[in-house]
């Protein structure tokens, strides 16, 4: 084995490394700074000169140095189970693969990768998959994300190119949200935007969302688009544009083909504005005020996000998107372009190398003969994937059907994430070989795997990543690397020599890894090849040093030049062969699956504000599950009433894919016959919340993204016959229960439950539960001198209270009654493990503390741990009437700002309650 390519961090604290946050595609700069080496202990703050942030951090950009602590780490290889060496691993990986290739041919062999992979990983993944191995089936989690993006760029501009930047943002006069709820999925964004507004109040915003998110608190106009009608609306928008004349002829006639056509057709599918009102589920008013927005503005910003992409005529909504922004030729100018945000950290980057089955390294085409023969040529690879791969949801269908017999798969967590989740745990059950690179021991995928490889995780790293304005910036490493650890592009490459190839994959740190990849996306990239839009051959030489002290910058940057591009294509210059831009003649088209009499909701999944995809990592801190614990189902209070369920309960989703369950959240933001479920939670976390299960298959037939915003679902009160909480000072294994949710708490850990089974004493499903949880309680009190127990029965209401203390602290408690009315835990989880006062100890058994005021409620601002209870006590008393407000008196809402839309939501319903003069004010 060659030597090791980790980062020598002293041991000793360090000054702040400027570094890249690990989870959204903002890409925010970040400032690492390291306190207590052997502790881990890290100081973060936002990097005041990134040109994505500007210094401002989002809560989960702000809590990562607390999830760099080693709990949870995967240290060491296993294979089976059984820790095993780097070499046994590798040569296991590298002969499994082999002979899986020998019997069965290449395509039998896939890697599934991840938009948190940095560019060097993904690079080498890439170039052995379609270079070495000569199969294209390496497919990633981005294909979940924003490949519908990709198609819809390449259909339109002949390559994967966003236009803009994000200092539009700043610039823009109309700023047009779809299928993004910003405020949440890229919250440095929204904070941009919002403040640019401030600034310039004529600035105006359009929200166009099925749901009312966060992100409608800065919106001027809110268009509750129908699930699936935005081809229809952008359609509108392009006929309604041509009507009013307000089209680009000179644009249209210098850069574009096709217009006739798309405008056509786009005529065809509408009608008059109220018909169209009516298919979209819009006011015909606000449509109206939209367009004439639209027409009138030439600072015009569209960005568009997963609304858009994850749906089976996803491409087809990008390109009506960007049908619209080329009619008026309205791209690439300042204030002025399509914008697709990314949901990853380097999406963008596995786009750049080639992550996708259907793509080839450094933006080149994998259909195209020449682009195959340029790679080879570069790579003096010994084959090159003569056709594109199969695309993530293919995959994993291969793979239960026995077509792929062994997979690679890294930094991602496909039983949860992908849709049908269950088919895909089959799957991998059914798998030959299932190899699992992660930081992380125990995930939902971990548990399937025959060989885990331990990955490096975020302050380890070293590499570069790509945001969604095409800016590369580094992550760095910080901390040393614990256990055996290694970078995943070191795991390929060792695994590329086992399999023969040791010449082509002997680099011996990432910046070798970066040249390379440098090199090619320069490569006969030229007017006398053909003009590729990704090129960075200004790195192609990069020194080491400079690879440490690389500042971000945004692609292209050709040899020679010192600056990137801002924007791209004001003047034309499309990477079509024409040098042309293509519009798209679209049909809407309805999707795959519609509801019907037996699943009559549409189900829409996403993101929460405070939680990144699986919660691997921000799971791993409690200030991050303080806002929101527990998985939740959005729904209309009409369909709450029609189906008999009330707040707080918990309820079933089922489609025809599988079932999950969630606590109700009922809430008028969610439009009639819709639900939405957040797709964080997992198997680990708890019993039956993993909505990936429920989530259809389908599949947009152009870029192969699943739709995962729109299954047909019914929703169902749970019938539980009992509900409980148990709050405990340790983490308990989850219990045997039809709903079992574990929350981690600051200093305690919260158990939600409920369940079917109902034995005849509450007492006795107590006992129960805690039996199936109790070996580290039993532990705890085992090392106690003195334990209590103290009960609450009253059996004829089926209710039953326990708390146990030891040595005078809150050990554990755990409340079961009949229904889901039980007392608010913010309180009780306060004392968990505290000194119990007598005033506490007397009230402990009720839920409720003697004195109101320590009753803080849920928590709104994770930041500064500020609860809806002292907001609203604080509204009142100190008759605050604004947002500014209350953050002078609380601090809520004043670091990151996330909360403001619900510090505004609160101040409005203390003021429809109280109908104050201020509470007017509020809501006005
Ligand atoms: Fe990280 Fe995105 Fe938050 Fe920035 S906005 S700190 S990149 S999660």
């Amino acid at each position: 084995m060659n030597r090791l390519p980790v980062s020598d961090i002293s041991s000793a604290a360090s000054p702040a490394v400027s570094t890249t946050c690990p989870y959204c595609g903002v890409g925010c700069g970040v400032k690492a700074t390291v306190t207590d080496v052997a502790a881990r202990t890290v100081s973060i703050a936002g990097d005041e000169n990134h040109p994505a942030n500007f210094g401002r951090l989002c809560v989960k950009g702000s809590s990562l140095g607390e999830t760099v602590h080693m709990e949870g780490r995967l240290l060491h290889p296993e294979i089976h189970g059984a820790r095993a060496s780097w070499d046994e691993a590798l040569d296991h990986v590298g002969n499994g693969f082999a002979r899986v290739i020998r019997e069965h041919g290449p395509d039998a062999v896939a890697f599934y990768v991840s938009g948190q992979l940095l560019t060097e990983d993904y690079y080498v993944a890439n170039k052995l998959m379609k270079g070495f191995i000569g199969s294209a089936n390496i497919d990633t989690n981005s294909r979940l994300c924003m490949s519908s993006s990709v198609a819809g760029h390449k259909r339109a501009f002949g390559s994967d190119t966003v236009p803009n930047s994000y200092e539009d943002f700043e610039l823009a006069d109309l700023v047009v949200l779809v299928g993004s709820n910003t405020a949440w999925c890229h919250p440095i964004l929204f904070q941009r935007l919002k403040a640019a507004k401030e600034k310039r109040p004529g600035m105006r915003i359009v929200v166009i969302d099925p749901r009312r998110t966060a992100t409608c608190d800065i919106a001027d106009l809110f268009l509750p688009v129908k699930a699936g009608e935005d081809v229809r609306l952008f359609n509108g928008l392009l006929s309604n544009l041509s009507a009013r004349g307000a089209i680009d002829s000179d644009f249209i006639n210098s850069h574009t083909n096709g217009f006739d056509e798309a405008l056509a057709t786009a005529r065809a599918s509408e009608t008059d504005i109220s018909t169209l009102a009516h298919d979209t589920g819009v006011d015909a008013l606000d449509l109206e005020r939209f367009f004439s927005w639209f027409a009138t503005t030439p600072r015009t910003l569209t960005l568009y996000s997963q609304g858009v992409n994850q749906s089976s005529a996803g491409s087809d909504k990008v390109n009506a998107i960007l049908n619209c922004h080329l009619a008026t030729g309205r791209i690439g100018k300042p204030g002025s372009g399509p914008f697709s945000l990314t949901g990853q950290p380097n999406a963008m980057g596995g786009r750049e190398v080639g992550g996708l089955a259907n793509m080839l390294a450094a933006h080149m085409d994998i259909e195209n003969s020449v682009h195959r023969a340029r790679v080879q040529d570069f790579w003096q690879s010994p084959v090159i994937a003569g056709r594109g791969g199969l695309k993530a949801v293919d995959m994993f269908e291969a793979v239960h059907s026995g077509k792929i017999k062994a997979i690679w798969i890294m930094a991602t967590n496909p039983v949860v994430s992908m849709p049908d989740a269950d088919r895909v745990r089959e799957a991998l059950q059914k798998c030959e070989l299932v190899v699992v690179s992660d930081c992380i021991a125990d995930t939902d995928t971990t548990r399937l795997a025959h060989v885990k490889l331990p990955a490096l995780g975020w302050g380890e790293k070293d590499g570069t990543v790509t945001n969604s304005e095409r800016r590369i910036s580094r992550q760095r490493p910080f901390l040393p690397v614990p256990g055996e650890a290694r970078p995943d592009w070191w795991a390929l490459a060792e695994v590329g020599k086992r399999m023969g190839f040791a010449k082509s994959f002997s680099w011996d740190v990432a910046a070798d890894v970066f040249r390379e990849h440098a090199a090619l996306s320069a490569y006969e990239n030229d007017a006398e090849h053909g003009l590729r839009d990704f090129d960075i051959g200004s790195c192609a030489d990069i020194s080491a040093e400079d690879y440490e002290s690389f500042a971000p910058f945004q692609w292209p940057r050709r040899r020679g030049e010192s600056n990137g591009a801002v924007r791209l294509f004001a003047e034309g210059g499309f990477f079509t062969p024409d040098g042309r831009a293509r519009f798209l003649a679209l049909t809407p088209r309805a999707p795959v699956n519609a509801p019907d009499a037996q699943f009559p909701f549409v189900l829409n999944t996403g993101r929460i504000r405070d939680q990144w995809h699986t919660m691997t990592r921000t799971g791993l801190t409690s200030k991050l599950l303080a806002h929101i614990g527990e998985p939740f189902c959005a729904m209309n209070p009409d369909d709450a009433v029609a189906n008999s369920i009330l707040p707080g309960e918990v309820v079933e989703l089922e489609s025809r894919w599988g079932r999950a369950r969630a606590r109700v959240q009922i809430t008028t933001d969610q439009s009639p016959g819709t639900v939405f479920m957040p797709m964080h939670w997992t198997g680990v976390l708890t019993s039956s919340s993993r909505v990936g299960a429920v989530v259809n298959p389908a599949v947009d037939p152009v870029s192969g993204q699943p739709e995962n915003k729109h299954t047909p679902v019914r929703v169902r009160r749970f019938e539980a016959s009992w509900h409980g909480f148990v709050l405990s000072t340790e983490r308990l294994p989850l219990p045997v229960a039809d709903y079992a949710v574990a929350v981690r708490g600051e200093k305690f850990w919260r158990f939600e439950l409920a369940g079917t089974n109902a034995p005849a004493e509450r007492a006795e499903l107590a006992n129960e539960l805690l039996k199936s949880m109790q070996a580290p309680l039993v532990e705890a009190a085992a090392t106690a001198s003195s334990t209590e127990t103290l009960e609450y029965v009253d059996a004829a209401r089926g209710v039953y209270r326990r708390a146990v203390i030891a040595e005078g602290r809150l050990q554990s408690v755990c409340f079961i009654g009949p229904d889901a009315v039980l007392p608010e835990r913010a309180w009780l989880s306060g004392l968990i493990g505290k000194e119990l006062v007598p005033l506490e100890r007397r009230a402990l058994l009720s839920g409720k503390p003697s004195d109101p005021a320590a009753d803080v409620g849920r928590i709104i601002c994770a930041c500064f741990v500020v609860g809806e209870k002292t907001i609203r006590r604080a509204i009142e008393s100190e008759k605050l009437d604004s947002v500014a407000a209350i953050g002078k008196c609380l601090k809520a809402g004043t670091n990151c700002g996330s909360c403001q839309p619900e510090l505004k939501q609160i101040l409005a319903s203390c003021a429809l309650s109280a109908e104050t003069p201020a509470a007017q004010k509020a809501i006005a």
